[in-house]
């Protein structure tokens, strides 16, 4: 039995031998954490519960309906970046709140929208003036994006929607010259996103932004929706201040707040297990070839340079360094350096762990590649099969279904 290390990342595998409980199932596969998924929603009510305010799930991090039945308990509903999402939270999550927030949407798909969202959010002053009317009539709750222009995360602008020139929320210069007396009166809330895989302080400086910049405005709106990016269930996240920032808003200016976290609803509930397909020496790199790829299974790895935890590895400096990548043929398919205690073989099991958000709803088939599989590792420690993914999945999605 391997030692499951006592890392945060790990704790929903603790006592298990996982050798043995994934010994039957080929690989490569997802394996979805209740326990974990619950623990991380217990940290969400009780700031909802401390509060008063609402968090969504954001779906675009996360999406495996399956579990909405257990998270539902957790969130005041979904939240979505488009049509097909909007469309999942309402029929998998059918008793709780739709919002929607997408950059601009397609005349062909509003009314359909109109079905499904209660809050609807628009990213700039035309799309407001084309639509906001058209929903306020279908009795929904209408909002605008700002942009604060407070930027936080400096060096990562891949998720930066305040870098100058971002086509992501309305400045203050375009709020005050685009919306007239009347367009003020059918606007329900604001919305701001800002934040990446964040703590509570840097939601503080952005909060004194929007204040100063748009705080004139908030008393006489509904709500105000804070986004996503809030890392509030990560071990070191400071939350007794995102509940003094949420209070003191709502005291404020008697506004309702929101929360959309992605990353936060199910941060470590999630394990990609791989197995070890061939191991070699280039020069004196160590090489270990696993059925997982970077490219088509976590994305995010090459995408944002996401070293994913391996479970029993990376723990000090001593043992074997394994630089891990996929089977296919892109040079860059790696998965990062890892070090080992022994030598690593051909068929042992790797568990990366950390690997729910960002991962079910981003995979792909390029190179051919299968779909793993996705599972739930229930509370009993039991494992349910949600998909049986086949040649199939890769071939419709390119032609003719025959
Ligand atoms: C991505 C996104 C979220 C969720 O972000 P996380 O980083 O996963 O918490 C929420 N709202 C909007 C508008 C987003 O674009």
């Amino acid at each position: 039995m391997k030692n499951i290390d006592n890392r945060f990342e790990f704790q929903g595998l603790k006592g298990l031998d996982v050798d043995t409980l994934f010994k039957d199932i080929s690989t490569p596969f997802f394996a979805l954490d209740e326990a974990q998924i619950e623990y991380d929603g217990n940290i969400l009510l009780s700031v909802q519960q401390k509060t008063g305010c609402k968090i969504l799930l954001a779906q675009k991090a996360f999406s495996n309906y399956d579990l909405y039945p257990l998270m539902e308990k957790f969130v005041a509903g979904t939240e979505a970046s488009g049509l097909y999402e909007a469309r999942l939270g309402k029929e998998e999550m059918p008793s709780k709140e739709v919002h929607v927030f997408c950059a601009a949407y397609k005349e062909d798909e509003f009314d359909e929208l109109l079905k499904y969202a209660d809050h609807i959010v628009f990213n700039t002053i035309n799309q407001f003036h084309k639509y906001a009317r058209k929903a306020k009539e279908h009795n929904k709750s209408v909002g605008l994006r700002i942009n604060p222009e407070c930027s936080t995360q400096v060096g990562h602008e891949m998720y930066d929607p305040c870098t100058p020139g971002s086509r992501l929320g309305v400045p203050l210069k375009n709020f005050i010259e685009g919306m007239s007396e009347e367009d003020l009166q059918i606007l329900d809330g604001l919305h701001f996103h800002t934040l990446c895989q964040q703590n509570s302080d840097d939601l503080e400086k952005t909060l004194v932004a929007v204040e100063e910049k748009f705080g004139k405005y908030l008393s006489f709106l509904k709500w105000i929706n804070f986004g996503g990016g809030h890392h509030i269930t990560r071990e070191d996240y400071d939350v007794d201040r995102l509940i003094r920032c949420i209070n003191y808003i709502q005291d404020k200016y008697n506004v309702e707040v929101y929360l959309e976290p992605g990353e936060a609803c199910v941060l470590n509930a999630g394990y990609l297990v791989t197995r070890v397909l061939d191991t070699f020496k280039n020069g004196d790199k160590n090489i270990a070839l696993v059925d997982c790829s970077a490219a088509c299974h976590m994305p995010d790895v090459l995408e944002c340079h996401f070293l994913p935890p391996l479970l029993n590895a990376n723990l000090d400096n001593e043992g074997i360094r394994y630089k891990l990548g996929g089977p296919t043929c892109l040079s860059g398919d790696n998965i990062g350096e890892y070090i080992f205690k022994e030598e690593l073989k051909e068929n042992e099991i790797l568990v990366f762990g950390d690997c729910a958000l960002y991962t079910t709803c981003k995979t792909n088939t390029f190179n051919g590649m299968p779909l793993p599989n996705i599972y739930i590792l229930h509370k009993d420690k039991s494992l349910e099969k949600l998909t049986d993914f086949n040649y199939f999945d890769f071939k419709y999605r390119l032609g003719k279904t025959k």
